[in-house]
């Protein structure tokens, strides 16, 4: 039987196998994507060592968390924010990742107002450039992180993406490389940014190779998703 610890072991060293592969030097992070699994799994995880979870729905999230209060978690924000939600997850969580407007960052950064550290933040881009689509526009990137950076409870760490969803590798390439390259712009006109937020279970390989620093993986680890 393949256990959580098992597969928690063979994501770790393909990860390090893919960066042995693309010759990457970067520090990769894994973030485990926990929605729709039980507090169990998160514990079993937890036991074989890891520490950083990523939930998208907030009632959930603060559920599993009041059951886990004994685990030294690091909590991720994945999922897209209503404004009305801004206010709890700045307070019950450590990093948010979908930060994807302007309102929703000063919002997140006036409810951090009474905490003692800075909530740590990626900008989502809209890579594939769909209006549908959760994302700041890349035409939109500059001016939008220009006026986050300045955020007093907000720390800006980098950019997280979602590409469209493709069984092709190279066009998951090529949209990584997109966000890459908007990431590469941001530092050359001087941002301190640490995070590239870019691959899921299907393709972490390929967003490794084009520099993510933190993949975000759940079906891999915990299974498919219970309905
Ligand atoms: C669900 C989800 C993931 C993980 O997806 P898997 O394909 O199960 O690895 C990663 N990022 C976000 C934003 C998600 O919503």
């Amino acid at each position: 039987m393949t256990s959580i610890s098992n597969r928690l072991q063979a994501i770790l060293s393909s990860i390090e196998s893919a960066k042995q592969l693309a010759h990457a030097d970067q520090t990769v992070q894994l973030l485990a994507v926990s929605k729709a699994q039980a507090a169990a799994a998160i514990r079993e995880a937890y036991a074989a060592g890891q520490r950083q979870f990523g939930e998208n729905y907030l009632q959930e999230a603060l559920d599993k968390q009041t059951q886990l209060s004994d685990l030294a978690i690091l909590w991720h924000f994945i999922g897209p924010i209503q404004s009305n939600k801004t206010q709890l997850i700045a307070q019950h969580f450590d990093w948010v990742h979908s930060v994807d407007r302007l309102k929703i960052a000063q919002r997140l950064n006036d409810a951090r107002a009474n905490n003692s550290s800075p909530l740590q933040v990626c900008v989502q881009i809209n890579i594939s450039n769909e209006a549908s689509k959760n994302g700041v526009l890349v035409a939109d990137l500059q001016a939008t992180v220009a006026t986050i950076a300045k955020l007093p409870h907000l720390q800006l760490r980098g950019l997280m993406a979602i590409p469209a969803p493709s069984l092709d590798l190279s066009v998951q390439r090529q949209q990584f490389k997109q966000v890459r390259q908007c990431y590469d712009n941001l530092l050359a006109l001087g941002y301190q940014l640490d995070t590239l937020s870019i691959g899921m279970s299907d393709d972490y390989a390929v967003a490794i190779e084009q520099g993510a620093t933190i993949v975000r993986i759940g079906s891999a680890l915990f299974g498919a998703r219970p309905q």
